[in-house]
């Protein structure tokens, strides 16, 4: 049998703390958004799909919910800067409270990129949650209003983080190898 967990070097985040984390930033979204009249969680593909679906079954007011792909990095661990739409929303987002669900802020350039896209379509507000973030690598200032962990500047895998589109289904953050 073949064992992913072999190109894991380190296990960053445990499970358990990802449990508890995702948990505490489910009740605080959802009570930020309890007036809102049309609250949209749009995720970011394929990255944050794990986070997506934890963080939603911690949300405890109506909901709605998009999905988004974009490609920026290919198959390397270092940012090329050039994102392309390979997935658009399926639905109009004007006048909605748009929360952008992201797996990690890197450089930023990705999450640029994408919410300026969005503030075109004119929600009615929109927000940034990131499961981690490496503050270090940043080269353009974005706003987060929501993030799980801080972490430092090393590739990690897991959680729905992949390299060379695998190891997504690791159910904590680890290092590579
Ligand atoms: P940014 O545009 O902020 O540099 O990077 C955004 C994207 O790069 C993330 O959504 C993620 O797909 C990828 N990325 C950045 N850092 C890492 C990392 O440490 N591990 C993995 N697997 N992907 C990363
Ligand atoms: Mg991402
Ligand atoms: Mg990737």
């Amino acid at each position: 049998m073949k064992d992913i967990t072999m190109k894991v070097k380190e296990i960053l985040i445990t499970e358990e703390q990802i449990r508890q984390k995702v948990k505490e930033l489910g009740q605080k979204i959802s009570e930020d958004y309890k007036d809102s009249d049309d609250f949209l969680m749009v995720c970011i593909l394929k990255g944050g799909v794990v986070f997506m679906a934890d963080l939603l079954r911690q949300i405890t007011i109506p909901v709605k919910i998009e999905f988004m792909a974009v490609s920026s990095y290919g198959n390397s661990t270092s940012s090329s800067g050039i994102v392309r739409i390979l997935k658009d929303l399926d639905t109009s987002i004007e006048g909605k409270d748009v929360l952008l669900v992201e797996d990690i802020v890197d450089t930023g350039l990705t999450l640029k990129y994408i919410t300026e896209y969005l503030k075109g379509r004119r929600p009615r507000s929109l927000r940034i949650c990131t499961m981690l973030d490496k503050p270090s690598r940043r080269k353009v200032d974005v706003e987060i209003h929501y993030k799980g962990f801080e972490i430092p500047d090393k590739f990690v895998i897991g959680y729905g983080l992949d390299y060379a589109g695998l190891y997504r289904n690791l159910p904590y953050i680890g290092v590579l190898e």
